[in-house]
Formats: structure tokens, C-alpha cells, sequence
């Protein structure tokens, strides 16, 4: 059995656990948490030991009927991979606390690429993983991104990437957050971190992203176009993503053509949390044009990168060489068949 400990026990943190938890070859050893909230509940009804990063704040814990296991320092003792899903910048400032205890440890989006200095999406450059110290997760907007391009890159090759996001503006438990009323663009100036932030993992695509920010919480809405090296047949397109494991293909007689009816279809299907790991195409939307293919994809932010952190914790431990076996017994162990 792999042991993994996640370090931030947040949006995150909380769907990863349980998602190590169902594996077949994986345990949980412990999460961590900065200071008491809800999730520590949760926690300690799943059986995951808690350890806490200021051990100041033990008796804040206790006094709540929290038992703690220790220190995250204890912690990383006692697990082969931490998974960081701490906020952005933390995990950087954490990256010496795994070199000093010697343990393997997988960053998120919120991080740059050099903290890790490999990133990483499973079915783009998991062999490339195998080994490592160090990967990190690309963020949800970049994973959606590079599971299409990198499928259709593979049939085709690519000429050119113009992709525009309409992010939610926060996830449904950030009550702090905005905006309430406002199209935001993120940023005002082109590109976008996105189209970048796919070349850390597929560096030979030309890609210009553009990026605004919208009044919702679930799921960020993708609309992409892509030009091709060959001529594309749209039949073709939409069996190739009918046939890959994460990518979705949301089909026109469902009637679905908004995030809000797949949020309600997420919960139909009895996904826990309603989350959707998959890619969401819209089948509908699939246009070729020359050389030139267009669509919609929406993207659930807390979802997608979960079951890629899955495969790097398997990647990084070289304990499954061949990526598609390993996204088969990652999607099995949950039960996930992607729609
Ligand atoms: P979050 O705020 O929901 O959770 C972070 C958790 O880490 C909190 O429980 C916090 O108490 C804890 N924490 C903070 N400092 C800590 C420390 N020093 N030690 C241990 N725990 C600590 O954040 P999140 O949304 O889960 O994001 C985590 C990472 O994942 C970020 O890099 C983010 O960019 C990335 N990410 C988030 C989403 C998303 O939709 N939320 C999607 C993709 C990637």
C-alpha cells in the first residue's frame, strides 16, 4: 500500500483523501488542518488521523472533541507521498519541510510551475513522472485544456489554440468571495496564465488563452478552437472522446446546455459532492470548419484534478508504469465512467 498524507484539508484536500482511500493500493495516514473547521468532522468520521501544522492550537482541537495525532512533521514521517493542497503559495513555502523529512510531494495550480519544476496532467506526460520527488497538478482550467488538445494533438497535430474562459468566480463554500455582480476580466491583458501554464506540460502547442471571471460557483465554461495539421472528420472527433476515459460528451438530447443542468445531472447520477471528473464536451457544439474544430467544454474546478493527483501519487512512486492502467484503476476504484 502507498501511504499518503495530505497536508490542507480544504476543497481540495477533502475530495483527494477520498479519493486515495478508494484505491486498491492506496491508504490514508493523516490530513492536516491549520485551525478547527467542519471538514475536521468529516475528517475524523472517515477514520483519517488528524495532525495539525501549530502545535499552539492542539487544545483548539481537543476542546472540540478533535483527537490529534501530532504534527505535520510527524506526519510526513509517516507517509511515502504528501499531497499539498494547501492555498497557492503555501505549498512553495512548504516545499523544504519535504526536502528536510525526505518524502515525495505533489503541489497544485496554485503553485508555479518551479516549485515543482515538472507539471503534470495523467494522460499527457505520466511517464514522465515516474520517480519524481516533486510534480505538480496543473489547475483545473489547464488540465481541462490539456486532455483535449493533447487527444486531438495525437490524431491531428496542431497548428494554433485559441481558448476563452468564463471562470466561476469562487467554489460554493467561499462565502468571503465576488464578485456578486460583474464580469471580471482576468486579466485585462492577453494571454491569460492558462495558455502558459499548458505549454508546462505540452510545450510544442501554440496557444493563446484569454480569461474573465463571472458571478457563479459551479464549473468554468471553456469555448476553444483549434487548427489542425489534417484534415478533421467531426464523426472522428467525437468518437475520440467518447473513447477517452476523462473526457465527457454532454449529448444533445439530454437538454443540457448550461452548468446549472449539469450540476443537477452530477447529483442525478449520485457522483459524491456532485463532481464531475471528467471533461464536459457539448456534443452539440463540436463544429468543423477546415482544419479548424470549435466547441464548449465545462470544466468542475473542485473535480477534475483529483483523479489526476491519484495517478501522480502512482506515477511518482513507480509503482504503475503505463498511464492507461493507471487512470483505469483510478476511475474503477470510483466507480467513474465518464458521461
Ligand atoms: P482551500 O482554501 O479550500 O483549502 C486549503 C486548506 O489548507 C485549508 O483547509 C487550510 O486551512 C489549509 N492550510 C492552510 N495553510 C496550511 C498549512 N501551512 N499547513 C496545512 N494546512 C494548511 O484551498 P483549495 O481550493 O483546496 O486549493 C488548494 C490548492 O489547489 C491551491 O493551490 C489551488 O490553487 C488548487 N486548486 C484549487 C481548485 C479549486 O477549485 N478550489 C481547483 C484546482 C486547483
Amino acid at each position: 500500500m502507498i501511504r499518503v498524507a495530505i497536508n490542507g484539508y480544504g476543497t481540495v484536500g477533502k475530495r483527494v483523501a477520498d479519493a486515495v482511500a478508494a484505491q486498491p493500493d492506496m491508504e490514508i495516514v493523516g490530513v492536516s488542518k491549520t485551525r478547527p473547521s467542519i471538514e475536521d468532522y468529516i475528517a475524523k468520521a472517515r477514520g483519517f488521523p488528524l495532525y495539525i501544522a501549530d502545535p499552539a492550537k492542539r487544545s483548539s482541537f481537543e476542546k472540540l472533541g478533535l483527537p490529534v495525532a501530532g504534527t505535520v512533521q510527524e506526519m510526513f514521517g509517516r507517509a511515502d507521498v504528501v499531497v499539498d493542497a494547501t492555498p497557492g503559495g503555501v505549498g512553495e513555502e512548504n516545499k523544504p519541510l519535504y526536502e528536510k523529512a525526505g518524502v515525495k510531494a505533489i503541489f497544485q495550480g496554485g503553485e508555479e510551475h518551479g516549485v515543482a519544476g515538472f507539471s503534470f496532467c495523467s494522460d499527457c506526460n505520466y511517464r514522465m513522472a515516474l520517480g519524481r520527488q516533486f510534480v505538480r497538478v496543473v489547475s483545473c482550467n489547464t488540465t481541462g485544456l490539456c486532455r483535449i488538445i493533447n487527444t486531438l494533438d495525437r490524431e491531428y497535430g496542431t497548428s494554433k489554440v485559441r481558448a476563452v474562459m468564463v471562470r466561476r468566480a469562487s467554489d460554493p463554500g467561499e462565502v468571503k468571495k465576488g464578485p456578486v455582480d460583474a464580469v471580471v476580466l482576468d486579466p485585462v491583458t492577453v494571454p491569460s496564465h492558462h495558455g502558459p501554464d499548458v505549454q508546462t506540460v505540452l510545450a510544442h502547442i501554440p496557444i493563446t488563452t484569454m480569461a474573465m471571471i463571472v458571478p457563479t460557483t459551479f464549473m468554468h465554461m471553456h469555448a476553444v478552437q483549434i487548427e489542425l495539421k489534417k484534415d478533421p472528420k467531426k464523426e472522428r472527433i467525437l468518437e475520440l472522446i467518447e473513447k477517452h476515459p476523462r473526457l465527457g460528451l454532454v449529448r444533445g438530447g439530454l437538454g443540457i446546455r448550461s452548468t446549472a443542468e449539469l450540476k443537477e445531472y452530477a447529483l442525478d447520477l449520485g457522483r459524491p459532492r456532485g463532481d464531475l471528473w471528467e471533461s464536459c464536451i457539448f456534443a452539440d457544439s463540436v463544429a468543423v470548419q477546415g482544419r479548424e474544430v470549435s466547441f464548449f467544454q465545462a470544466i468542475h474546478q473542485e473535480a477534475d484534478i483529483v483523479v489526476e493527483n491519484v495517478d501522480a501519487i502512482r506515477a511518482m512512486m513507480g509503482s504503475v508504469k503505463d498511464p492507461d492502467e493507471s487512470i483505469r484503476m483510478t476511475n474503477e476504484a470510483l466507480r467513474f465512467t465518464a458521461i
